[in-house]
């Protein structure tokens, strides 16, 4: 049974026995103490920690080369790790490479003392399967659990990643095989479906790159873990994975929400191994949305009429695609009692996200106007419609109005982009309620510019809630806690 590991990084012996015993309260089976992280490092407290945690620890001093500190010991690294093989660790960390020469004598020496011996290697670049698995087996043969770590930089080394460790659990030798850096954050989710010995987590700051946190470790920690996440190009903006983390955490699920940030050419590899990832579903956003929807088995209504999937359920190979968007929007109009059927609404832009508010507006009853910096993308989402709609240009919304609700879908507003709104003041003064689909920042110049004339507004984030959690829903067969995902949104955008 694989056992998570809170990895301790405190600067001081009193600070690294704090945290452990917290650790261990909240459900890690053992810490690692980075003693390369200690400000100063001596025998009485290396002693003082092994009595305190003793088969409960992996002592760790990692060397420089392979991301460790260096902490003032005054002692050669060796006469450390002497130190550290005598008293009584449940487990001492070894590197094959740094301590290559002296493997063999310490582990005789950690035997007597009934610690056990992790030998790893810590790679500075991605290296391919068979350099791994060569390193996995010298690795095996000086120690008691091999370890090796690899930096990630795109999801199909982390699935080559997974496979591997698939194919070496078939040996039923102990070892860790960990993808580095966010983009392998899978291998570290399905360390127990790995049947990998240790799942090392964050507690407090990461110590690597892609570390999940304590409490999502100790979640997932089980024989069947199960990954949902972003699909999408540049999603470092999104707060999804916040969101959603926070109602697997409230459900209580074995679950985590992981980016998958791909090219369009990755699509449909990402689609096709989603069963080695235990992919059970996927949010998709800019700019798979429409892309997407031809390569599902599947698409549910909206997602079909709109021809734009934001959220993918897998189900045993089988890939469905659903447009929540529509839904999160319609449901947002309802939470702000805006009724508009009969009623005028202009929408700007006219992406996938204006494409599903259209959609809402006229099931509603709604007549609607669509304005977009290029006319002839409007005219395009216009004609996927079989009901009438107005397309107005942007110079000539100034003489059109007034209208019951302007809705901004563009990304005008919108972190990382341009923050002046997409309609001039003039434009904003006709409209009874503004809605902005930007929910970062909370408080865009749309919204401002509203609310300094005194217009009922809202940001997007009721939106982005509701559609979280009917993917949420879809993907678990659970309702998700809103109230949780909602903190977490104001956590993030904070
Ligand atoms: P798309 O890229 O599909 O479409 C963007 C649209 O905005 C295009 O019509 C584009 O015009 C127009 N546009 C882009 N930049 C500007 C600008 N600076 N000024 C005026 N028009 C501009 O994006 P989406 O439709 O998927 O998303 C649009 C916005 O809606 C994003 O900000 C997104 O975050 C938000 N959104 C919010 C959701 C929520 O739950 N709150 C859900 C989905 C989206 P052109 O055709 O000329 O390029």
């Amino acid at each position: 049974m694989t056992k998570v590991v809170a990895v301790i990084t405190a600067s001081t012996p009193g600070e690294a026995e704090r945290q452990a015993r917290t650790a261990i309260q909240r459900g890690a089976d053992l810490v690692e103490f980075r003693l390369d992280r200690l400000r100063d490092l001596n025998s009485a407290d290396i002693r003082k920690l092994a009595k305190s945690f003793g088969p409960r620890a992996i002592a760790t001093l990692r060397s420089p080369p392979e991301g460790g500190g260096r902490p003032r010991s005054g002692l050669p690294r060796l006469a450390v790790l002497r130190e550290l093989c005598q008293p009584g660790f449940g487990y001492v960390d070894l590197e094959l490479e740094a301590d290559a020469k002296d493997i063999r004598d310490l582990r005789v020496l950690a035997k007597r003392h009934r610690s056990r011996v992790i030998v790893s290697r810590h790679f500075e670049d991605f290296v391919g399967a068979s350099k791994i698995r060569d390193t996995l087996e010298a690795s095996a043969a000086v120690g008691d659990i091999a370890k090796a770590v690899v930096p990630i930089a795109h999801w199909y080394e982390a699935l080559e990643v997974v496979d591997l460790a698939r194919s070496w659990a078939a040996k039923s030798k102990p070892y860790v095989l960990i993808g580095m850096g966010p983009a392998g954050a899978v291998t570290r989710v399905l360390a127990g479906d790995l049947g990998q010995a240790f799942h090392y987590a964050a507690f407090g700051a990461e110590a690597a790159p892609g570390q999940l946190p304590l409490r999502s470790a100790v979640r997932v920690h089980g024989p069947e873990p199960f990954v949902v996440g972003l699909v999408g190009h540049r999603i470092g903006h999104s707060i999804s994975p916040q969101i959603h983390e926070a109602a697997l955490d409230a459900a209580g699920l074995p679950g985590v929400y992981l980016p998958f940030d791909v090219e369009a050419s990755d699509l449909e590899p990402l689609l096709q191994s989603a069963d080695r990832l235990r992919l059970r579903g996927l949010n998709v956003t800019i700019p798979h949305k429409e892309r997407i929807a031809s390569m599902l088995d599947e698409l549910d209504g909206d997602a079909e009429r709109l021809g734009a999937v934001n959220t993918v359920v897998v189900d045993g190979g089988w890939t469905k695609g659903f447009n929540t968007d529509v839904y999160g929007f319609r449901i947002s109009l309802r939470a702000l009692g805006l009724r508009l059927g009969e009623r005028d609404a202009l929408v700007v832009g006219a992406g996938g996200a204006a494409k599903a508010v259209v959609h809402v507006l006229l099931r509603e009853g709604a007549r609607v106007q669509v304005a977009n910096r290029s006319a002839s993308r409007a005219e395009a989402l216009a004609d996927s419609f079989d009901e009438p709609l107005d397309v107005v240009s942007l110079d000539e919304l100034p003489k059109r109005g007034p209208w019951d609700l302007l809705v901004n879908a563009t990304p005008a507003g919108m972190e990382g982009h341009d923050a002046t709104p997409p309609v001039p003041e003039s434009v904003i003064r006709k409209a009874a309620f503004v809605y902005d689909l930007v929910y970062n920042p909370p408080s865009t110049l749309l919204l401002q510019v509203a609310a300094r004339l005194g217009k009922p507004a809202t940001s997007g984030i009721e939106m982005l809630l509701h559609q979280a959690a009917k993917a949420f829903e879809l993907w678990t067969d659970r309702p998700a806690s809103i109230d949780a995902m909602r903190r977490a949104a104001k956590e993030a955008l904070r």
